[in-house]
């Protein structure tokens, strides 16, 4: 072996290390800033050890250029993502992953076609590249259409699942003749086939899947990106690619499964599609939401002993978490016991509500977990929750007829008074009324989170 090869082998060891080390950092609040840098500086050591070890500097303008491009791109949508968009802005990376591993798989098949010298081993992998990526970027860039709701849908066509089982059959058999058929030009015109219907599949198989569930469907997809890196990293020999695409592969897998059974729901149920989608009305609530007047609630929190806030999808929206800190430290100050309850799934992604309460310097120690809240729920005064709707919405424990029934959650509606804070009438995520709003011992506090919670703040300050 050239030295160096040897080199080149070793720098890869290490930025496998730096990744592992980097995704073990992600896994706590304090820790995961450093951890993103820690990985980002692992890829930085492997690009540019394939770089030289490529000998591509002939072709290093070009390589800039592409550089430039996407990382002006990347540095771009980075720069002006809100927080509530963040799923989307990852959505659509997934893609242009899927999309990147995908003409990598191309690329090679065109060079071995052209010098024929294409081996079984190779062609199944380009065949798993192609396959992988082209399903990533078009169920990607849908997804991405479906959380921003550019895109509709939702609801599973007639003949959906036959029409996708169908394509992923005629696929894998366009494989296993493609790999037969070797370099040859019936051999390329399977592989065109592939590409095609791959791309096809992508957006058939996301289409039936509601808006609900769209970021389970992301995270998997962000998997399936890192399956396809890893596949095009064997097309092209590179072992780094095929570290960091089965780590990308198996920590998305991971996140999937987390996210799914946070909502009760099997990985089978999400993919076949339609929660989400519709409303499914009243659902047979009755009774009327109790307006209550900001003064009120001022009198009631300053006599409270103990209070939790439960945040929601409506504090990201409404870019409440710093005011929230402020009122726990009111709170506090007054001698109330202040705790942060977050549930696994409230927001958008996994995460959401703990990264914007730590923006916000919420102290770890007032975040507690919700079962450990749950069997005193009956002992706090107040639960203030702020924009959160499905994960306090007590249809889950209760009506099985319910989407959301099974789904574990925070159970503020023994909590002796709640306030909930929100817009107006709106429904949650899944699309359900919630029985908690029309509670005895809820008061609605209406309006954006962020002004409601500031004038709460005055209210104390005066
Ligand atoms: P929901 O999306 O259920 O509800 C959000 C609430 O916020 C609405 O009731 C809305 O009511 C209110 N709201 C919106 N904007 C504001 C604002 N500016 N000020 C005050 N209130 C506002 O939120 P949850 O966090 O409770 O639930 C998350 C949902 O997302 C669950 O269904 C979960 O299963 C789903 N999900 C989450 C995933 C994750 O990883 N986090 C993954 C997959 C799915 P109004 O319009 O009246 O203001």
């Amino acid at each position: 072996m050239e030295p160096i090869t040897i080199i080149v082998n070793v720098a890869y060891i290490i930025s496998a290390i730096l990744f592992i080390y980097g995704i073990r950092m992600l896994g706590k609040a304090e820790t995961a800033r450093q951890g993103n840098l820690v990985s980002a500086i692992g890829m930085l050591i492997a690009v540019v050890m394939t770089l030289v070890h490529q000998d591509v500097f002939d072709n290093f303008g070009m390589i800039l250029l592409g550089i430039a491009i996407g990382g002006g791109i990347g540095y771009y949508a980075a720069q002006r993502v809100e927080m509530t968009g963040m799923p989307e802005l990852v959505a659509l990376f997934n893609g242009f992953g899927g999309l990147a591993s995908l003409t990598v798989g191309w690329a090679e098949y065109q060079r071995l076609f052209e010098t024929g010298q294409s081996s079984i081993f190779t062609s199944i992998v380009i065949f798993l590249t192609v396959l992988i990526g082209g399903v990533t970027f078009t169920g990607s860039v849908l997804a991405w259409g479906k959380l921003s709701g550019r895109f509709g849908g939702g609801d599973p066509f007639p003949g959906s699942r036959m029409l996708n089982a169908s394509l992923l059959g005629i696929m894998l058999i366009c494989g296993v003749m493609m790999v037969l058929f070797g370099g040859s030009t019936a051999g390329y015109a399977l592989f065109s086939a592939v590409i095609i219907l791959s791309l096809i599949f992508g957006y058939t198989g996301v289409m039936p899947i509601g808006g609900g569930d769209m970021p389970v469907v992301v995270s998997l997809l962000n998997s399936l990106s890192g399956l396809a890196a890893s596949a095009a990293g064997f097309v092209i020999g590179n072992n780094v690619l095929i570290v960091a695409g089965c780590l990308v592969g198996a920590s998305g897998l991971i996140l999937t499964v987390i996210m799914c059974r946070a909502m009760n729901r099997t990985l089978g149920s999400v993919l076949m599609g339609g929660f989400g989608s519709t409303s499914s009305g009243s659902s047979g609530v009755e009774g009327e939401m109790k307006a209550a007047s900001i003064e009120d609630a001022y009198y009631v929190l300053e006599a409270a002993d103990s209070v939790i806030f439960v945040p929601g999808y409506g504090m990201a929206v409404a870019q409440a978490q710093h005011v929230v800190r402020e009122l726990g430290e009111i709170l506090e100050a007054n001698g109330t016991e202040v705790r942060y309850v977050v549930h696994p799934v409230a927001g958008r992604m996994p995460g959401h509500m703990n990264v914007l309460l730590a923006e916000a310097d919420v102290p770890y120690e007032q975040l507690v977990e919700m079962e450990d809240v749950n069997p005193t729920m009956e002992s706090v005064d107040v639960a203030i929750v702020i924009g959160a709707n499905d994960v306090v919405n007590p249809a889950a424990l209760t009506d099985e007829g319910s989407p959301i029934y099974g789904m574990p959650i925070i159970k503020v509606h023994e909590a002796r008074t709640v306030y909930a804070l929100k817009r107006g009438r709106g429904k949650g995520f899944s699309g359900i009324v919630n029985a908690l709003f029309f509670g005895e011992n809820t008061r609605m506090l209406f309006g954006d989170a962020k002004g409601t919670l500031s004038e709460l703040v005055a209210q104390f300050k005066d």
